[in-house]
């Protein structure tokens, strides 16, 4: 290992700087949200088995609820526009802005050139959590979605009810697209409910038994019509592993809500990015 410098001590004292201070992010309107919600009605139910995925649609205006049933149950989320598969969900833009988790007022954003608003949260019965002694929280987007490849890389293991391949099927079922096709619009998620954080020691990845109980939820205000796909993870709650069949799983619920007539007043959909793409040419 390379010798420390004489001055090594005092480089590592120097004070971090946030990269991306977002006092200057566009604001949500919480309040007019949270009434909306309040009088909102609901409208459609799915339900995403244990191990599988399910797709929904939302329409911009409305609100989606993903709740726990049965028993503690981590879900992976993707969003698209619903009207172009090239506008989703952003998890490292998103993380880039927010944080590694997020909770109530924090928002999923989509990718360039778009760069907007896709869903807020506007509500979260886990934001009590908070950060806990091993740096853990809830709802990352730092963990990417368990994989076949990397099942089989690491194991060598086929093993098909990964998130990764569950959301893939999920959205070929919702658009006619075959698989193949479908799979290139699988993205990196919002792990819902998961509990997460990196070691302090090595810098690792890691996951804890969920902190999620039956009757949590996780509420999102739609900024954009959107279709989302939602994957019961193979691992439940993730105290134990993923990418196999061992652990106990759940279902997770998905609900759509209508706000009622004129709740939302004159809101309108966030505009995609102002950025002229000139690149300098
Ligand atoms: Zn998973």
């Amino acid at each position: 290992m390379t010798i420390a410098p004489p001055d090594a001590e005092t480089r590592r004292a120097i004070a971090p700087v946030i990269c991306y201070p977002n006092d200057s992010l566009p604001q949500p309107d919480l309040g007019l949200y949270t009434q909306g919600l309040a009088g909102a009605e609901l409208v459609e139910t799915v339900i995403a088995a244990p191990r599988d995925a399910c797709s929904f649609r939302v329409a911009a205006g409305q609100f989606f609820r993903i709740v726990s049933v049965d028993g503690p149950q981590v879900g992976d989320l993707n969003l698209w526009n619903a009207a172009d598969l090239s506008e989703r969900f952003y998890s490292g833009k998103t993380r880039a802005l927010h944080g590694t988790h997020v909770t109530t007022g924090e928002r999923l954003w989509s990718a360039f050139p778009h760069l907007r608003p896709m869903a807020t949260i506007v509500d979260d019965t886990l934001d009590w959590y908070g950060i806990d002694a091993f740096g853990g929280s809830v709802h990352d987007v730092i963990g990417t979605r368990c994989d076949p490849y990397t099942g089989n890389l690491l194991s060598g293991t086929q093993y098909h009810h990964c998130c990764h391949s569950n959301l893939t099927r999920a959205l070929a079922d919702a658009t006619g697209l075959p698989l193949r096709e479908a799979e290139a619009h699988v993205h990196d998620v919002l792990n819902v409910f998961m509990c997460t954080g990196f070691t302090r020691d090595t810098g690792q990845y890691f996951m804890k038994a969920s902190p999620v109980r039956p009757g949590d939820s996780l509420t999102f205000f739609a900024e954009i019509d959107l279709l989302g796909a939602l994957s019961a993870c193979p691992g439940g709650d993730c105290s134990s592993e993923h990418s196999s069949d061992t652990a106990v799983c759940h279902p997770l619920k998905v609900e759509i809500l209508t706000p009622a007539a004129g709740a939302l007043g004159d809101w309108q959909q966030p505009a995609r990015n102002g950025y002229d793409r000139s690149h300098g040419r």
